[in-house]
């Protein structure tokens, strides 16, 4: 038996045999010599095999959470991968040319891609980029990957992991934790992680080193520790105390079924995240007012190609049909959140490069079926909110309206219903436009605060390395002075502002958000009920004062102990709570 340090990421007790994220890349040269080529055809014909069950399933997949509709993009290329020319042109290149497997797909994806900007028809487009989607896929089967086997029970070991592998995994099966080296609280591998209840834990050393394939853990995601190979009377204890967290959560549910008050009666909205339409279901049964952000990306990331306009107006139209509301957010891709469908320039510093809404206006071809999408969803029960990520200026902000505006042109053209009031509004993650809070606010419709990367930029602290992102700190001083800075510039200008990073998420933090006058949360699902807990069983004006105390000190970590102490003196029920779900994590890092 050994213990290992790391952060706590995601709270729970998770246990479970160990297995390990393999995805070695194929690393044939570009030519192969004479008498290589059956060897080569032979590992095509594998790779296509294997694309061939991983379209079934994820048909499957896509059948069962998002409908019958949804599925036919993948009829299409499961015929394309039937095709026998596909397979005769590859052989010939091998054969003649002698490209190596690899080699040959990607001068195949070279010829498609030179035909793709050339065909105006949309439809054989489309043909063409699926053409494409499918050998990408081929081509990434070539390599040793064990993502799609099933996770259910496993405990997750890796030193990284991107966001679509996550998601990837998730989807095959819900594994018991997440061990890793790389990633912290708000990465966004991690913020999967919490919206599935997964007990995560970071940062730990050489992990790939410490523990081997198939040894029995206990992950412990309260305290940051992983026990390997446990002995029985530990793992029986622990089996004990994650059923009892269990029936504590789900006893804590029936507070979601109460109205949304502070003790001192001051209403207050509560709405969650989302990543995948498949969560809308269970989460609207439970109880919320909407969904606060809708992170659509997600949509690509999964099913690693971008869905049509049509099929964005299904996924959209169907959770207006589910929630009282919902915030749709245009797809934030860039840094970590890539796929191999679409262009990204390598760069050198991701997190501050083309991303979110940069990446759109330089994509329009993105931007404008999704807008169109939302619009034309918003028709039904015009319910439904715009939101654009990564806004920098003034400037971003109005090219986004006249985008908005020139896709209400088309439809109206074309005869297509929207709804003409639709809000539309911005995320503020980066510190240029939080400082102009209150000239945003009167250009756009709403504001959402996504203090994830809002901190990570105003700490200059990689939210995704495990090294640095204890740095982000939303109890900082520096940090609350601008939260409420911009909380009142939006309230003066009567625009609604809401939190949607994690911060929103975690029960100090939430309680700490309503002192400073939030009114609008949007938070993890799975982070609901302890929310609601908290916000429902404290007092607006205590927390006003105590925040106004608080503010005076010196450090994140002073005012985190004193808002402790606090709340152990006032609302002792409150408070074990919060140590049960927020901890001191290790020493390591200034949050709770
Ligand atoms: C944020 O930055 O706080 C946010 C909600 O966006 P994301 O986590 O998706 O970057
Ligand atoms: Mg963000």
């Amino acid at each position: 038996m050994k213990v290992l340090k790391g952060q706590a990421v995601v709270g729970g007790i998770g246990i479970g045999k160990a297995k390990f994220l393999k995805r070695e890349k194929s690393i044939s040269p570009p030519k192969i010599i004479k008498g290589e080529e059956a060897e080569q055809i032979l590992r095509l014909e594998r790779a296509i095999e294997k694309t061939r069950g991983e379209l079934e399933e994820l048909k499957q997949h896509i059948e069962s959470t998002l409908g019958k509709e949804h599925a036919l993009i993948l009829d299409a290329q499961l015929l394309i991968l039937q095709d026998r020319k596909l397979l005769e042109e590859l052989t010939e290149r091998i054969i003649k040319d002698l490209d190596s497997a690899e080699r040959a797909i990607k001068a195949l994806i070279e010829k498609y891609h030179g035909i793709f900007s050339q065909v105006e028809d949309y439809h054989l487009r489309e043909k063409v980029h699926d053409i494409e989607d499918i050998l990408r896929r081929i081509e990434k089967n070539l390599g040793e990957t064990n993502l799609d086997e099933n996770w259910a029970q496993s405990v997750v070991v890796a030193k990284s992991i991107f966001p679509s592998e996550t998601a990837y995994i998730i989807s095959r099966g819900r594994p018991e934790a997440f061990v890793l080296e790389f990633g912290g609280e708000t990465y966004h591998a991690v913020i999967l992680a919490r919206a599935y209840g997964i007990p995560t834990v970071v940062g730990v050393e050489n992990v790939e080193g410490k523990i081997r394939e198939g040894e029995d853990l206990v992950v412990n995601g309260d305290e940051g520790v992983v026990i390997v190979s446990p002995t029985r009377i530990q793992i029986s204890n622990y089996k004990a105390l994650k059923q009892t967290l269990w029936e504590e959560k789900e006893k804590l549910k029936e507070i979601l079924k109460e109205p949304n008050e502070t003790l001192d009666g001051v209403p207050f909205s509560l709405l969650v995240n989302i990543e995948f339409p498949s969560e809308a279901e269970a989460i609207a049964k439970e109880g919320t007012d909407g969904v606060g952000l809708f992170r659509t990306e997600y949509l690509l990331l999964l099913g690693q190609r971008v869905p049509s306009e049509e099929e964005q107006l299904e996924i959209y139209t169907e959770l207006s049909e589910k929630f009282r509301q919902i915030t749709v957010r245009l797809f934030d891709l860039g840094a970590e959140k890539r796929i191999a469908d679409l262009p990204f320039h390598e760069e050198e510093n991701p997190a501050m490069g083309e991303r979110g809404i940069r990446y759109l206006f330089s994509h329009k071809d993105l931007l404008y079926p999704q807008v169109r999408a939302i619009l034309r969803a918003s028709a039904r029960r015009r319910n439904i909110k715009l939101m654009a990520p990564m806004i920098t200026n003034l400037d971003e902000i109005k090219e986004l309206l006249l985008v908005v505006e020139d896709a209400k042109g088309q439809l109206r053209m074309e005869g297509k219903p929207y709804d003409e009031k639709i809000k539309v509004g911005i995320m503020v993650e980066v510190p240029s436009i939080a400082m102009l809070v209150e000239r945003a606010a009167k250009l756009v419709d709403f504001l959402s605060v996504g203090t994830n990367d809002l901190t990570q930029y105003i700490f200059a602290a990689d939210r995704a390395n495990e090294r640095v992102s204890p740095l982000c700190n939303p109890l900082d001083p520096a940090f609350l002075k601008l939260l409420r800075f911009m909380i009142k510039k939006a309230r003066d200008y009567k625009k609604e502002i809401s939190v949607c990073g994690e911060m929103a998420s975690r029960p100090l933090h939430a309680a700490v958000l309503l002192g400073l006058g939030l009114r609008d949360f949007s938070v993890s699902p799975a982070m609901l009920p302890i929310i609601k807990k908290v916000l429902s069983s404290v007092e607006e004006n205590v927390m006003r004062r105590k925040i106004n105390t608080a503010l005076r000190l010196a450090s994140g970590r002073e005012i985190e102990k004193y808002l402790l102490r606090e709340m152990e003196k006032i609302y002792p029920e409150i408070y074990r709570w919060i140590r049960r779900v927020c901890h001191e994590k290790n020493g390591k890092t200034l949050g709770v």
